[in-house]
């Protein structure tokens, strides 16, 4: 029997992991919610040292050393830009450690010859095979987003069939373990889920490996939810339902802000529509300026809208963006940026990159509150950003970004897009607003032409 001061201590654990959870939706909070979670965690971690005879507690708490030491230095290390690997380095992690925790629970069930009921039984091969889909299949995300192999979709002849016998395989197992639980069917059980987990992955195209990545997320809360019925442990039960559910609503989110169905993400390139185009780039003429001009465009403009992309995050030019949107508002003009839901590479990307350089959370307009306003503006400014101001999601269909929302840039008077070259964005497809004639392409590196343009509007 858990003593009752556990009980409560994890219940005010639980209540944490919710209000970190409510902390996380806004950019003010997010921060705040962030520390509390950790400390819930940090707490939930260490109770058991106080009500439980453990064995193994030299080798446990090594292993606490290795998993904080790895946490901390790679969370320091990453690149905003690289989140979403990290992201699915722990969440790969994650569902690792449930699988293998399920196993020892098994391998306990099966020495002890314990009746525990099916329902038990079930949810411990449940958390074997789910939690070995979640770690192959976000070693694999990461692998692809971290170029260590193919960012395009990897199909190969056979491929559904050997899947299909995976489930099947799945499906038997867990009927095994169900009926007369032995060990090695716990083991080959964690194997074919690993199978499972890689070919889940591998036809899924680079620009969306994040809503997988999220997939996976939710795929390791059911999995941490069903570790904690197995081992009798409600907190574990009720942070597994929550990542769980807000993994599943994430994605939901994702496939809607571009457009498509999960079913098309994770399947799609089987029946031949690829996720993730070629990509070459154009050489069709197009209009271009320097910085001189360009400020010339913006210093004498009433209206701006700026709409930041994934380009400025890896340029890491929002500290120039912000001070050049600072000179612009004391010349009187009316500046705001404007967030497309997947602009970037994860959910949330653009605000927290912006938040970092400081600007005021009234100026971020999300795409519902600013798309009306582009007939109204007299330049939108375009750092970095592609696919989410591309009109073919509405004119052409049958490209990949076919039926994502996207911001409508194309209807304000003048635009101005930053970036290196002619190639295209994420999703590999040219960008007819480039060749349009009320259009200024303004190249080179976006943190070296910002400075350049920021100079230039001071010197207005
Ligand atoms: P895109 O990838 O479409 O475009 C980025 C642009 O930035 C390119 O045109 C590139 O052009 C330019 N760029 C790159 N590096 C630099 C640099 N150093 N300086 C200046 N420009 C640079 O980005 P968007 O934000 O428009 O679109 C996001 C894409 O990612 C969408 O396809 C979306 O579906 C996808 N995605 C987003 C997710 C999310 O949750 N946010 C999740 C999954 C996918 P050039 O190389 O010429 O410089």
């Amino acid at each position: 029997m858990t003593p009752t001061w556990v009980q409560l201590a994890y219940l005010a654990c639980a209540v944490c992991f919710i209000l970190a959870l409510k902390g996380l939706s806004g950019p003010k909070t997010a921060r705040n919610g962030n520390l509390l979670g950790a400390v819930a965690a940090v707490v939930a971690v260490t109770i058991p040292f106080f009500y439980l005879e453990l064995d193994h507690v030299a080798l446990i708490l090594a292993a606490i050393l290795v998993g904080t030491v790895g946490g901390v230095v790679g969370a320091r290390k990453v690149q905003m830009t690289q989140m979403p690997q990290m992201v699915a380095l722990f969440n790969g992690v994650g569902g690792g450690a449930a699988a293998l925790v399920a196993l020892l629970e098994l391998g306990e069930i099966v020495g002890h010859g314990e009746d525990v009921g099916w329902f038990v039984l079930l949810a411990t091969a449940f958390t074997i095979a789910v939690g070995s889909v979640s770690f192959a299949g976000s070693i694999v995300t990461f692998a692809k987003l971290q170029d260590l192999m193919t960012s395009a979709p990897v199909v190969f002849k056979g491929l559904p069939i050997v899947f299909g016998i995976g489930l099947l395989a799945t499906i038997l197992l867990t009927g095994i373990t169900i009926g007369e639980p032995v060990l090695w069917a716990g083991v080959v059980l964690a194997l074919v889920g690993l199978v499972v987990g890689v070919l889940l992955v591998l036809p899924v195209g680079g620009a969306d490996v994040p809503i997988v990545i999220s997939l996976l997320n939710a795929f390791t809360g059911l999995t941490v939810a069903a570790g904690g019925y197995v081992l009798d442990n409600t907190l574990l039960l009720v942070a597994g339902t929550l990542v769980g559910a807000s993994g599943t609503f994430l994605t939901l989110l994702m496939a809607n802000a571009m457009g498509r169905s999960v079913a098309n993400i994770l399947f799609g390139a089987l029946k031949g529509g690829s996720t993730l185009g070629g990509g070459e780039a154009s050489d069709r003429p197009v209009k271009s300026a320097g910085p001189n001009d360009v400020a010339i465009t913006l210093g004498y403009a009433d209206r701006v809208i700026i709409v930041p992309g994934y380009g400025l995050a890896v340029a890491q030019a929002q500290h120039a963006l912000r001070e050049l949107v600072d000179v612009l508002g004391e010349r009187g003009i009316q500046v705001d940026y404007a967030i497309h839901p997947v602009a970037g590479r994860m959910p949330g990307h653009m605000n927290v990159l912006l938040a970092e350089a400081q600007v005021p959370y009234e100026q971020l307009k999300e795409m519902a509150e600013i798309n009306g306003d582009f007939k109204d503006a007299d330049v939108v400014l375009v750092v970095g950003a592609n696919d989410v101001v591309n009109p073919a999601a509405k004119t052409t269909p049958g490209a990949p970004i076919y039926g994502m929302p996207i911001l409508n840039v194309d209807e304000a008077k003048q635009v101005i897009f930053m970036k290196r070259s002619m190639r295209p964005g994420f999703a590999g497809i040219e960008n007819e607003l480039l060749f349009d004639e009320k259009t200024t392409l303004l190249f080179g590196d976006a943190k070296d032409t910002m400075s350049k343009l920021l100079n230039a509007v001071k010197a207005l």
